[in-house]
């Protein structure tokens, strides 16, 4: 966090050269300007320090110019510090702006790498989830594939055995038919062979028949023989009977046979049946089995075909299997290159890691940068409020010098030409000039009157163009000055219509405001931030006219619109020993804001304005005296300030003889140059140092007297009226003026009981 400044000359090396020389710097104060001045330059806080530290040595109380000198090059001094910062503070504002780009870049870029990795697993996300699909139909139409298969396959197998079964019922068949015919010949040869005995049967009982008839016709012929012959014709008879019996029995038997022949046909008849039966389960079966033949054969076409298909299906298993092994491969592939992805998302995470450790870095660098430009800021707040400060310390300085030298101070400010003034044309303007040389610019007016040059110089001097807030910036300081306990006293002191009450009060206007309304505002705004210190402030205002040596209350109640000479109130003026000033009668009101004062403004001019109506333009014959009585405690550190600030808005200053008055109008006149000659009178006295200083010659130097008698900062505002007609006028003014610039009224002491400044202001 080291400061990289290039090294430069030491500023104390200046500093001690202007110390060498016996304390006067190389460069005159005023005539040189910064290019002719040392060139000083600043190594470090030390040499601000040692710029601040630094002490004012002069040879004298009185070497005013060597002091004044000193003073010029002090101031450079500051300037030139106040430069090195700035320079010190832009070079960081620029290495501020140059790392916020780089940041910005690597943020970019990080974000963009973010993003293409993003799309990237993205795409491989989407290519694996697809293949990953692909590959499960393919599974699933290959298990399909093979349920079928095996669907076929055992179709088949049940097939054969259907086959074979009935090729067996066949066998059984065959046999069963073989067996049956074999059966029906042997009934068959029976059948015959009982017809053979059947025709024998007949014969030979035809052959009986023709031997019965034989035998009857023996015995016809035959008698005797009858009886032998019944004899043996009941033998005959009798073996008749036998054969009769053996007829039957044959008769029986034939019968049987008949009746074993017709069962014998009837069987055969059974058996033909059974043989046709047989046959046309034969012939059924032949017809199943070609029937089963022909199933067996479209099932072996079937079986063809589903070989074939099976073939086709394994074909396109194969192929599948090609595709799947290709999709493996590509699956493969692409795992491969998943991985080389995931590698290079590895990479890339590792990148962005380091990328994030770079933008961590950066962001650790940019964070000790802005710690850095905060530091630098806070060093450069802290500067410039050194520098603040050290203005400030100039200022006090400069009063401190203005002090010293012990004048009342005069600005001079010519207000522009009127436009309206009652001629056409415009009224002539006197030939007023303002030198612009280094050492008189702001500080000089020129005037020519018949032929002859007079040259003024005052504190400062404002020209037409100033405005009111040019006008109280100068003045600031000495108002602040009130708040720390000095009386300050500002007048406005010129010719009727030369400006006085527009510098005093101003216009209503925000940028028309008057020293008046001006200084109240800062005095209340400072207080407010000075409460953070523990100051306190109360605050009280009067206001009030001094004309023709009486007082009027500007904020007594009810509407006072003229001088009653006759009131009971005496307004008498009393000085304590603490130089408080106090006015018996006198309304004072407490004011705690600036809303406050601007209402008592408002009655105050309103009061005014009443009186400027109906009382002959009384406004510019009387003295217009605005006090504001400041005291202030700091509970931490029991500091009291007790401060009062006196705005005066003269009565005008032109002489009788122009004025041409007689009567009231001589009387007023009278007063108004009997109290403006006490004045001049009093600061002459003190700027002489006379033991008397006539205070009681008038109203208005008796009331401020504590504030002239050297206890105060006083300021004249010397107004000038900028027509040729008032070049008398003018140079009266500026005379008078002059004057007061050249008196020394004292050093102004600061009513107070501890002094904060004092160790800053121990110069001399
Ligand atoms: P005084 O109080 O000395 O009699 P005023 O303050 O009343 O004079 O001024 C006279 C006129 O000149 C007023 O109208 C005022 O507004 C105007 N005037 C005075 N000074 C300025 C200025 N610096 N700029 C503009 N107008 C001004
Ligand atoms: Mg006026």
């Amino acid at each position: 966090m080291g400061l990289k400044v290039a090294p430069r000359r030491n500023v104390l090396s200046a500093i001690n050269n202007g110390e060498a020389n016996g304390g006067a710097p190389s460069a005159p104060a005023d005539g040189g300007g910064a290019e002719a001045a040392p060139v000083v330059e600043f190594g470090g806080r030390e040499d601000v320090e040692r710029l601040l530290a630094e002490k004012m040595k002069g040879k004298s109380k009185n070497d005013f110019k060597g002091r004044n000198e000193q003073m010029s090059d002090y101031i450079k001094k500051l300037r030139a510090c106040i430069r090195w910062y700035m320079e010190l503070e832009d070079g960081y504002l620029a290495e501020q702006e140059k790392l916020r780009s780089t940041l910005d870049a690597e943020n970019s870029r990080h974000t963009e790498l973010e993003a293409q990795l993003s799309n990237a697993i993205e795409e491989l996300k989407a290519a694996n989830l697809d293949l990953t699909r692909r590959c499960e139909s393919l599974e699933e139409t290959l298990n399909r594939e093979k349920s079928e298969k095996l669907i076929a396959v055992e179709s088949y197998e049940k097939e054969k055995q259907e086959r074979e079964s009935a090729e067996r019922s066949r066998d059984v068949l065959t046999v069963e038919l073989e067996r049956a015919t074999h059966d029906a010949k042997r009934f068959s040869e029976q059948l015959k062979m009982v017809q053979d005995t059947n025709k024998r049967l007949q014969e030979y009982n035809t052959s009986l028949q023709q031997y019965n008839s034989n035998l009857q016709a023996d015995a016809s012929k035959s008698g005797e023989t009858i009886s032998k012959l019944q004899k043996e014709k009941s033998a005959m008879m009798e073996t008749m009977a036998a054969l009769r019996e053996c007829h039957n029995s044959m008769s029986s038997q034939l019968e049987s046979s008949r009746a074993s022949q017709q069962e014998a046909i009837r069987v055969k008849e059974e058996l033909r049946k059974e043989v046709e039966c047989r046959r046309a389960e034969s012939k059924q079966v032949r017809d199943d089995r070609d029937h089963a033949v022909a199933q067996l054969n479209s099932l072996n076409i079937e079986l063809a075909t589903c070989k074939e298909q099976f073939g086709r299906a394994s074909k396109e298993c194969e192929c599948m299997s090609t595709k799947v092994s290709a999709l493996e491969e590509t699956c493969n592939t692409q795992q491969e290159q998943i991985q080389t992805l995931q590698k290079q998302l590895a990479v890339a995470t590792d990148k962005l890691k380091l990328a994030d450790v770079t933008a961590i870095e950066a962001m650790t660098g940019y964070e000790e940068q802005k710690e850095k430009i905060k530091y630098l800021e806070d060093r450069l707040a802290h500067a410039e409020s050194q520098i603040v400060e050290g203005d400030e310390l100039r200022k006090k300085l400069h009063n401190t010098i203005l002090e010293l030298k012990g004048n009342i101070r005069v600005f001079c400010r010519v207000r522009p030409l009127l436009r309206f003034d009652g001629d056409s044309n415009g009224p002539e303007g006197a030939s007023i000039s303002f030198p612009t040389s280094v050492e008189s610019a702001g500080r000089a007016i020129d005037l020519m009157n018949q032929g002859q040059k007079l040259s003024f110089s005052y504190d400062k001097v404002f020209d037409h163009n100033a405005s009111q807030e040019d006008v109280f910036v100068e003045i600031s300081q000495l108002v602040q000055s009130a708040l720390d306990g000095y009386k300050v006293c500002i007048f406005a002191y010129g010719q009727t219509g030369s400006g006085k009450t527009y510098t005093m009060m101003g216009k209503s206007g925000i940028d028309q405001k008057g020293i008046i309304p001006r200084s109240l505002e800062q005095i209340f705004k400072t207080s407010q931030s000075l409460e953070s210190q523990g100051w306190k402030y109360s605050m009280q205002a009067s206001m009030l006219e001094i004309y023709n040596e009486s007082i009027r209350d500007l904020l007594a109640p009810g509407r006072p619109n003229s001088f009653d000479m006759t009131t009971s109130k005496q307004y008498t003026i009393k000085h304590d020993s603490h130089g408080n000033t106090t006015v018996s009668d006198l309304t004072i009101i407490d004011v705690f804001s600036i809303a406050d004062v601007t209402n008592l403004l408002e009655k105050a001019s309103h009061s005014r304005s009443v009186g400027k109506t109906q009382m002959n333009e009384q406004s510019s014959r009387s003295h217009f005296v605005f006090t504001l009585k400041i005291s202030g405690s700091n509970e931490n550190t029991g500091q009291h300030v007790q401060g009062v600030l006196n705005l005066i808005d003269l009565a005008g200053s032109e002489r009788l003889a122009k004025s041409g008055s007689t009567g009231d109008r001589l009387k007023e006149t009278q007063s108004i140059n009997k109290s403006l000659s006490a004045l001049s009178d009093v600061i002459f006295a003190i700027g002489k140092g006379d033991d008397h200083v006539p205070f009681r010659n008038s109203k208005l130097t008796y009331l401020l007297q504590p504030c002239l008698g050297g206890d105060s900062k006083t300021l004249m505002f010397v107004n000038i009226s900028p027509e040729a007609s008032s070049v008398g006028e003018t140079i009266c003014s500026l005379r008078f003026a002059s004057r007061v610039n050249a008196c020394e009224i004292g050093i102004p002491r600061r009513q107070t009981q501890a002094r904060p400044f004092d160790s800053r202001l121990s110069y001399g």
